[in-house]
């Protein structure tokens, strides 16, 4: 991609799009406002209220604000491709998101495309949109090598479901969930802090060394309080606020179980119909092979002509 010192100063105003996190080790991440992601989270503030990066006092400095804003409106332009693979242009690995989430299919198609255009930098988008990946694989497209798609359960302590996992795998998504117990945490930042050497997120499953070939990512929930608040919110148990969770519009689960119930139901209604039109076909061949018997017969047994 091109771009003249016009081009640049239209495009960049400079905003920079990319912040540091100090969990990730020196690695950039593109991130947005919690808005995107919290009515799919359980970690949101519409449920057990432990989301680390609402819990971050600088998620609400002005200039913190400012550049989720920014990167909100960003993404959601025609921009985006052109801006975000200029300002990546530097980095071995990038993180999709932080904080939120894509709101479309629109938005993971531009990331893949970043991707595509930096072929030689390792990104990872973290998402919870079972949905808008199912989208991509009925759409066929195809993800690009360098990036690592990992999708997290949707419930606490509990994996991706195996059905979510047999529809998405072949796309190349990969799993995570949260574990409520830190000694079957695979996440080495989700325990101590850090990152340190791992660098799992950003490789393909058989050049990771922590992460659990069975489950994919295990995330430690971490502090004493999130542990606290997780086994009883308010008036209501964990078990109820997992099913508030469950039946609600939001839910990543319920997202992908509605779609797994139209693809089913699309399936046998396909089914019924090529079992009907067999039907329909043998009982025309069937009559029709009556009828040409009948006539032969017909023609067989009628009266020859007496020769004079
Ligand atoms: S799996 Fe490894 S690279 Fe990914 S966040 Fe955890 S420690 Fe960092």
């Amino acid at each position: 991609m091109n771009y003249s010192k016009g081009s640049k100063k239209r495009l960049f105003k400079n905003k920079s799009s990319l912040s540091d996190n100090s969990k990730l080790d020196g690695v950039k991440s593109f991130d947005l406002p919690l808005t995107t992601c919290e009515n799919r989270c359980m970690l949101s503030n519409k449920f057990f209220k432990i989301c680390y990066a609402e819990n971050n006092q600088n998620q609400r400095r002005p200039n913190r604000t400012k550049k989720l804003i920014h990167n909100l409106q960003l993404i959601r332009s025609s921009k985006f491709v052109k801006v975000l693979s200029y300002e990546v242009r530097n980095f071995n690995k990038i993180r999709f998101f932080s904080s939120g989430d894509i709101e479309d299919g629109e938005q993971l198609r531009k990331i893949m495309q970043v991707c595509k255009i930096r072929h030689d930098t390792k990104f990872v988008l973290i998402t919870s949109r079972d949905d808008l990946l199912l989208q991509a694989v009925q759409t066929k497209q195809t993800k690009p090598e360098n990036l690592q798609i990992i999708l997290s359960s949707g419930l606490i302590d509990e994996p991706v479901p195996q059905f979510e996992k047999d529809i998405l795998s072949p796309f190349g998504v990969q799993f995570s969930h949260i574990t409520t117990d830190k000694k079957t945490a695979t996440c080495e930042a989700s325990k101590s802090g850090f990152c340190g050497d791992c660098s799992d997120c950003y490789q393909k499953p058989a050049d990771q060394t922590s992460t659990s070939k069975k489950d994919g990512f295990i995330f430690s929930l971490h502090g004493n309080n999130n542990t606290r608040k997780i086994k009883k919110y308010g008036n209501k148990s964990r078990a109820e606020i997992m099913k508030d969770y469950q039946q609600g519009n939001g839910s990543a689960l319920q997202t992908v179980q509605n779609h797994a119930k139209t693809q089913n139901q699309t399936k046998q209604n396909q089914t019924k119909q090529t079992s009907k039109t067999q039907t329909r076909t043998t009982a025309r061949t069937a009559r029709k092979a009556q009828n040409q018997t009948s006539k032969t017969q017909t023609r067989t047994t009628a009266p020859q002509p007496v020769k004079a």
